[in-house]
């Protein structure tokens, strides 16, 4: 059996350290200010929303929720963003995704300031990423790394395979993996051998979209399998990309519901305070 990483607990430290840092700067005068933008009314946007909100809540961060008609224009959201950049009292602001079609989402982004960009996005803060030499990392990579980081796994000289290429998760856990100089390789659909591949991997992050993806036949004994999916199930659960046979083989495993989806908010939150700390310099 696998070691299970307790995602659940990590998270908890990491929101009681971001707790005692809001409260620090609360007394320095400044509490951190969050700005949650939704657009229309999507209910799993509403959830996530929600779940930001509350954990705002308890960490002692000011969260503000723009809640938007679902026919709001372009230049509507616009310029909601732009009044948010201004504000002393906004540190970090999110505008909550997919927004309804006729939105473009690219552009939303890039209107965002970059120093309250707390999820990461904008294209200059992904390009600093990839120098290396960022502020803030995108939530959901960031939360894997930190799960690693506090169960003693790493991951320097080893060989890490990422599965998955998008710009929220799998592209920049490569890159954040590369940092802590492993050796990554990035699979994707239209990649060969995938389970070979998958094999030779002493960690394997899966971050596919695809419940049950990640067989056992794909896994190195012993290796750390960390498993970013949400998907349901055909029971309506909630499951990972990861086949849960794969705990026979694995050494560590990320649980679903209860592995990187805590650490997903908790890095959020820690943005925050990262936008806040540095808008007071
Ligand atoms: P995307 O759909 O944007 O990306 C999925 C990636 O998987 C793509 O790169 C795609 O390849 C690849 N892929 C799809 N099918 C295959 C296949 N058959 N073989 C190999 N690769 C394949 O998803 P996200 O990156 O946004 O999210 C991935 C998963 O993580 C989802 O389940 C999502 O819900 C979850 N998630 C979880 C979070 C958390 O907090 N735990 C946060 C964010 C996401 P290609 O590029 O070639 O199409």
């Amino acid at each position: 059996m696998a070691i299970k990483i307790d995602g659940k607990a990590i998270a908890a430290a990491v929101r009681q350290e971001v707790r005692a840092e809001a409260e620090e700067l609360t007394r320095q005068g400044m509490t951190p200010g969050l700005a949650v933008i939704v657009v229309g009314d999507d209910p799993a946007s509403r959830v996530y929303v929600n779940n930001k909100k509350k954990a705002c809540a308890e960490a002692g961060i000011r969260s503000e929720e723009f809640a938007l008609p679902a026919d709001t224009t372009q230049e509507q959201l616009l310029a909601v963003v732009e009044e948010l950049n201004a504000r002393e009292d906004i540190h970090g602001i999110l505008c909550q995704l997919p927004l309804p079609k006729h939105l473009d989402d690219k552009a939303v982004i890039a209107a965002i300031s970059p120093k309250k960009d707390v999820d990461a996005f904008h294209a200059a803060n992904v390009g600093q990423i990839l120098i290396g030499d960022y502020t803030f990392l995108p939530c959901t990579p960031a939360g894997v790394m930190e799960l690693l980081h506090r169960t003693d796994i790493a991951v320097e000289g080893k060989q890490c395979v990422v599965i998955g290429r998008s710009n929220i998760v799998g592209k920049p856990m490569a890159m954040l993996l590369l940092h802590e100089n492993a050796t990554v390789t990035i699979c994707h659909s239209r990649t060969k051998n995938l389970e070979e591949i998958c094999r030779q991997a002493d960690v394997l992050v899966a971050a596919v979209g695809r419940a049950g993806f990640v067989t056992p036949d794909m896994v190195k004994p012993g290796a750390v399998v960390v498993d970013v999916g949400i998907n349901r199930g055909a029971d309506g659960k909630l499951c990972g990309d990861v086949d849960p046979a794969v705990d026979e083989v694995a050494g560590y495993l990320t649980p679903v519901p209860g592995g990187v989806g805590p650490m997903t908010i908790a890095m959020l939150l820690k943005n925050t305070i990262t936008a806040a700390r540095s808008l007071m310099k």
